[in-house]
């Protein structure tokens, strides 16, 4: 009898037990399935898509093909359709810093940018930009704005006038430098912006320091903008410069290193695409990065 006693309160206590036990997996299981799915919601709010950054140069009215940079009007249209389309964002630079700043960027957020301030900007990129009202950094090569030119050169670029124009009329366009007169390579296929063989250190910084400067406040006084940002010429860039460029209050240093940029994306080393074709496919695989 006893035993049976003994036995009835075990299987109590065991029912107890077991219950006791369901009870507990199902909760933690339950618990951590929700865990799980803030986690996954969490991650993906702070950790959207990057962002992309794109470098044009020259854009062309003739419907030819074209070499070097220049891309054909008809090709650089589909392409921001293509960006409209798909409910990609533009960022300028202001607005670049300040999701930067929040830890995340849009979703699908490109930035537009183009080199060396050519005319052709003003007569065929602009006014397709202006239609969708996207974002673009323009960085001109200051020394070669018409008036500072010192010689011919083989393609128009933009005056002051038509920059402040531009951002007047649309309030879509930011500024930045692609150095005054480094964007060359000399005799000995060494680029402007590195130190020359000749040259002492002291005055290597000097002469970078002087042009990153005399173009800062160059376009700043003729545009109104503060200029913060800075594009290498040909990406080509090294330590000391990078250091001169900061001294010299450029925030933002663009390269020509592909790559997408997330928020931890150092600002001194800012990776873009070059989109040196009309390609459809290779401009998705450009954005397919992020
Ligand atoms: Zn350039």
């Amino acid at each position: 009898m006893k035993k049976w006693i003994f036995s009835g309160r075990i299987s109590k206590v065991n029912i107890f037990l077991v219950v006791g036990l369901l009870i507990i997996i199902f909760c933690t299981c339950v618990t951590k399935l929700e865990n799980g799915k803030v986690a996954a919601s969490t991650q993906e709010d702070e950790n959207p898509s990057g962002l992309i950054v794109l470098v044009y140069h020259g854009i062309s009215g003739e419907n030819k093909e074209l070499g070097g940079a220049l891309l054909k009007i008809e090709d650089f249209k589909q392409q921001m359709s293509y960006l409209h389309e798909n409910n990609y964002q533009t960022l300028g630079l202001k607005e670049f810093l300040a999701y930067r700043e929040k830890g995340a960027f849009p979703k699908k957020s490109v930035m537009i940018t183009f080199d060396d301030g050519y005319k052709n900007f003003m007569d065929f990129a602009y006014p397709v930009l202006k239609e969708y009202k996207f974002h673009s950094v323009i960085f001109p090569i200051v020394g070669l704005t018409p008036g500072l030119a010192k010689e011919d050169v083989w393609n128009e670029h933009l005056t002051f006038h038509d920059l402040r124009l531009m951002d007047a009329e649309s309030g879509l366009i930011d500024i930045g430098s692609h150095t005054y007169g480094l964007h060359y390579y000399d005799d000995k296929g060494q680029a402007a912006i590195n130190l020359r063989r000749d040259e002492s250190m002291a005055a290597y910084k000097a002469r970078v320091g002087k042009d990153l400067n005399v173009s800062k406040e160059l376009l700043e006084l003729e545009t109104g903008q503060n200029v913060i940002a800075l594009a290498w010429p040909y990406g080509v860039t090294n330590r000391t410069a990078v250091k001169v460029a900061k001294n010299m209050g450029y925030q933002m240093l663009f390269t020509l290193v592909k790559g997408v940029v997330t928020c931890d994306t150092p600002l001194e080393r800012i990776p873009r695409y070059a989109v040196n074709s009309g390609s459809m496919e290779e401009f998705k695989k450009i954005l397919a990065s992020m």
